[in-house]
């Protein structure tokens, strides 16, 4: 049995469809959680997502817009190691509603 359910920003922000989550990528994997890009298929707006899992096993996400394509995203993640302190800077900016990919 699996109650969990993965409850994602999937709604697009710029034109409200729902997201095909089949296009989500993970860019990071970290022990706090991961981080995804989703590209709507409609409009090809693009968010980054930030999904975390709590030791109660609670799946937790927050989404910002980005003006990023996946492959910038994946490139910039490539050029870096990401600290886990990092990851937790990311999810404080998420938090916030502001996160700014390039000043990582
Ligand atoms: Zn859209």
């Amino acid at each position: 049995m699996n109650n969990h359910k993965l409850k994602i920003q999937s709604e697009c922000p710029f034109c409200g469809k729902q997201y095909d989550l089949s296009s989500l990528r993970v860019i990071s994997e970290r022990p706090q959680g991961l981080l995804a890009h989703l590209t709507c298929s409609v409009c090809r707006g693009s968010i980054i997502t930030f999904v975390s899992v709590s030791a109660m096993g609670t799946v937790t996400a927050t989404g910002v817009a980005t003006d990023l394509a996946e492959d910038e995203v994946l490139k910039f993640e490539k050029g870096k190691t990401v600290s886990a302190d990092e990851v937790i800077e990311i999810h404080e900016l998420l938090k916030k509603g502001r996160l700014d990919v390039g000043n990582w």
